[in-house]
């Protein structure tokens, strides 16, 4: 029988497609890579840096994965020629990771050396637990190749700090980690990822300890501000350079919050997604975390 969620995502399907792009338009840039720069220089020119996503996950087969890595080549090109500040980010089932391991590693590397012609930065994205091995298996390879490569890791996972440990361990000479650490946006099976708000915020706060204390450079992305302040503190009591730190935030949500930040001298990074996949993208996301579902719905009835 379908849950409620099902019911209510379906019912949000068959929502016209403009109302529906009404209400995502705060989130995402829209379908176009020239949509996706007006943003970037918004936000650059209010102070903040950028990350591009193309929309997308679980690409068709070969062809599919293909074709996402010629998007995100001319995405990258373009983004060059525009002169933002921002990088780009890409998520491995977009690179064909559930048809073949080996193509992902290839798509990625192919990309890494375009950005890296034209002095940009690739980060590469984390998606739910089935793909966690074969991604770090794929970031490990790219990174003993590509210096312009980083990686998400997500806190809510317990394997997610033996992980961090391994990758401290087994760095390629001469490389430091760029990590993203995220709470992780899928609602995970409760034998192997914690569920609930008071662990998982203590597991991402002892993490980032972990990561700023072997060296790494990380990208703090959360809207959380009780636990960003916890973050903080971290910060200063390592002593950890300005440099190797930011606050990251999606395109839209908490937005008070990065002002306050800003404010407080710590620089924010905004995640700007587009692409012709938004709805079916959009639509996916709530089926797999309900929880945004109801954040959808609180800021609907908002509006
Ligand atoms: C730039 C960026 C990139 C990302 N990339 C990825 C990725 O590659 N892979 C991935 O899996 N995820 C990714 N995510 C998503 C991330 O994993 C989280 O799902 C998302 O950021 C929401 O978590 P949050 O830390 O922002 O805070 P939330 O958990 O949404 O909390 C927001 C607010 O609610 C409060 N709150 C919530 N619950 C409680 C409670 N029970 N008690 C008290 N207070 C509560 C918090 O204090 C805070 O004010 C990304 C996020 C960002 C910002």
């Amino acid at each position: 029988m379908p849950s409620l969620i099902d019911l209510t995502v379906n019912a949000l399907s068959l929502m016209p497609t403009p109302i529906m792009r009404h209400f995502s338009k705060k989130y995402i840039a829209g379908e176009t890579i020239e949509q996706a720069l007006d943003c970037l220089a918004a936000l650059n020119a209010a102070g903040h840096t950028g990350i591009i996503d193309i929309l997308g996950e679980d690409a068709e087969g070969e062809a599919g994965a293909r074709e996402a890595l010629a998007e995100y080549q001319s995405c990258s090109t373009k983004l060059a020629a525009s002169k933002h500040d921002a990088y780009v980010s890409a998520k491995p089932t977009h690179f064909g990771l559930r048809t073949s391991e080996e193509l992902c590693f290839e798509l990625y590397s192919a990309l890494a050396s375009h950005c890296k012609g034209l002095g940009q930065f690739l980060r590469v994205e984390m998606e739910d637990h089935t793909t966690t091995d074969a991604t770090l298996r794929i970031f490990k390879r790219l990174h003993a190749i590509h210096a312009n490569v980083g990686l998400v890791l997500q806190a809510r996972l317990f394997r997610n700090e033996a992980d961090i440990r391994d990758l401290l361990e087994t760095l390629p000479d001469g490389r430091t980690l760029n990590i993203r650490l995220v709470k992780g946006i899928y609602l995970e099976p409760g034998e192997i990822a914690h569920r609930d708000y008071a662990p998982i915020a203590d597991a991402f706060v002892e993490q980032a300890r972990l990561l700023f204390a072997g060296g790494a450079t990380v990208s703090l992305a959360t809207h959380d501000d009780v636990m960003a302040q916890r973050l903080f503190e971290v910060v200063e009591e390592l002593g950890v350079e300005e440099e190797r730190y930011e606050m990251q935030v999606l395109m839209g949500v908490q937005v008070g919050l990065w002002a306050k930040w800003m404010a407080a001298g710590r620089p924010v990074r905004v995640y700007v997604p587009f692409g012709p996949e938004w709805k079916a993208y959009s639509l996916r996301r709530l089926r797999k975390n309900p929880r945004l579902l109801r954040q959808v719905m609180l800021a609907t009835f908002r509006k």
